[in-house]
């Protein structure tokens, strides 16, 4: 018997992935999907990893960007000392890197490659185009046509598919947001030297706008952001000698400094026991928009930054551009040439096209939002199917958006499925 995600027991065999008939699938190689990969090998565990290595960090982010997150709270996880970003670095004969260092985007899909091909094993860069329920567990299909059994599913795909474009930029976009369209997606872009001599409005306050903003000067673009808050958030300068009063008083943490922020980063089981509304209420909003505290001198007093504005309607003008309606602080009209929204992304279940509708439905949701409720071990209302990362941050709070969430998702998944349904 094994404990399901709502504590009771059922009658299904434990999973006992090691030395399995059919292997575990991890879907995504991402820092997520590697991780729990790296676990479940070293612990003897049948996996078939699909996805593209550091796919996201290569394809959805533009050239020139970095992580906002420090080089400590950037490793991925393996059951090995010697994986850390850090021993990256050491063995490239690359300089340590500190919290006044910021991570190239370069650097971090560099080590991710080096993660792989040290601990996490095989990847198959195929995609995973659909995943149904099975006779013992599921039936796994793959872009070019083949199909296996998996007795469990790990889905390690973070935000990929879930990019957010809100619905005032529609009527800009019938066929979807896309580069060469009026509007589209940071998530789109890996050169944004393409808009070089046009006017662009960046939607959004949080480090990808900024971030996108800076990058579009410096390619020599036009960029106004535009950002609904009434301020901009900038993130302090890390001191690397902190006396110990404020240590006291404020203690670092993965995800920044402050007593709640050490919980959350901490302890994302105990987050997961919290109510369902102090759950969403965490989600919604700890860790708001902010800007990286090395990226303030190229945005600020140089970019036209707009705070206190809301964008009503979009529409094309005549000239082939956009024309945006503006209320708020500056009530007004404004004319671009393209729209570049860094709106963010939504957690919906519904959008993750490779798991089939009826598995979907199958799907218990977490706190009345469109992610899935998880049990201790990350595992779904569907016996056999895990999610992690950003698909687990409703349950297990702000930690899991980030690379630092790795170790605890990762040891958790790989326990469960090694363990059978051993209580964590
Ligand atoms: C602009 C930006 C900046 C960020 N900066 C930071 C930062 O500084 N620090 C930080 O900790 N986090 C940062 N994040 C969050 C970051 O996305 C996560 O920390 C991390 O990438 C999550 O890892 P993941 O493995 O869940 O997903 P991802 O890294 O997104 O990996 C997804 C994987 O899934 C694969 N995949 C998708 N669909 C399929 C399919 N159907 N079949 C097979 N494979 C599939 C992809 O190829 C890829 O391998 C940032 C996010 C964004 C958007």
């Amino acid at each position: 018997m094994t404990q399901s995600w709502s504590g009771q027991r059922d009658q299904r065999a434990p999973l006992t992935a090691r030395g399995g008939r059919s292997p575990v699938v991890v879907i995504g190689a991402g820092p997520y999907g590697l991780s729990v990969a790296a676990h479940l090998r070293a612990q003897g565990v049948r996996v078939r990893m699909f996805g593209e290595v550091m796919g996201s960090w290569r394809h959805a982010m533009a050239t020139g960007m970095f992580l906002k997150s420090t080089p400590d709270a950037t490793d991925l996880s393996a059951p090995v000392a010697g994986a850390t970003l850090a021993d990256y670095c050491r063995a490239r004969g690359q300089d340590e890197l500190t919290e006044l260092t910021p991570i190239p985007c370069t650097t971090f899909v560099a080590y991710g490659q080096w993660f792989a091909d040290r601990h996490a094993g095989e990847v198959e860069e195929s995609r995973v185009t659909s995943v149904e329920r099975g006779p013992s567990g599921f039936v796994v299909r793959v872009e070019g046509g083949e199909e296996f059994a998996a007795q469990a599913v790990v889905v390690a795909t973070g935000l990929s598919g879930l990019a957010h474009v809100p619905g005032q930029f529609r009527a800009l976009t019938p066929g979807g947001p896309h580069p060469d369209a009026l509007v589209s997606h940071t998530s789109q872009h890996q050169d944004l030297a393409r808009y070089a001599g046009q006017r662009v409005a960046v939607i959004g306050g949080g480090q990808s706008a900024l971030e996108s903003a800076a990058l579009l000067h410096e390619a020599r673009a036009i960029p106004t952001v535009l950002v609904r808050e009434n301020r901009v958030l900038w993130g302090e300068p890390p001191e690397l000698e902190r006396p110990l009063a404020r240590r006291v008083v404020s203690p670092s943490a993965a995800l920044g400094t402050g007593w709640s922020l050490l919980a959350v980063s901490r302890a994302p089981g105990a987050v997961r026991r919290l109510p369902a509304a102090a759950r969403m209420y965490l989600f919604r909003r700890a860790l708001g928009p902010s800007g990286g505290w090395w990226l303030r001198e190229r945005v600020e007093g140089i970019v036209p930054v707009r705070t206190g504005c809301h964008v009503d309607e979009a529409d094309a003008d005549r000239s082939g551009g956009a024309l945006l309606r503006l209320s708020g602080r500056e009530p007004g009209a404004l004319s671009v040439d393209h729209v570049l929204a860094a709106t963010g992304y939504r957690l919906d279940l519904e959008r993750l096209p490779f798991l089939s509708a009826p598995l979907r439905r199958e799907v218990r949701r977490t706190g009345g939002s469109a992610a899935p409720h998880l049990s201790t071990a990350f595992e779904s209302s569907v016996p056999g199917l895990y999610f992690t990362g950003s698909l687990a941050a409703p349950c297990f709070g702000p930690v899991m958006r980030f690379v630092a969430g790795t170790a605890f998702a990762a040891t958790r998944v790989s326990r469960h499925l090694t363990r059978g349904a051993a209580r964590l």
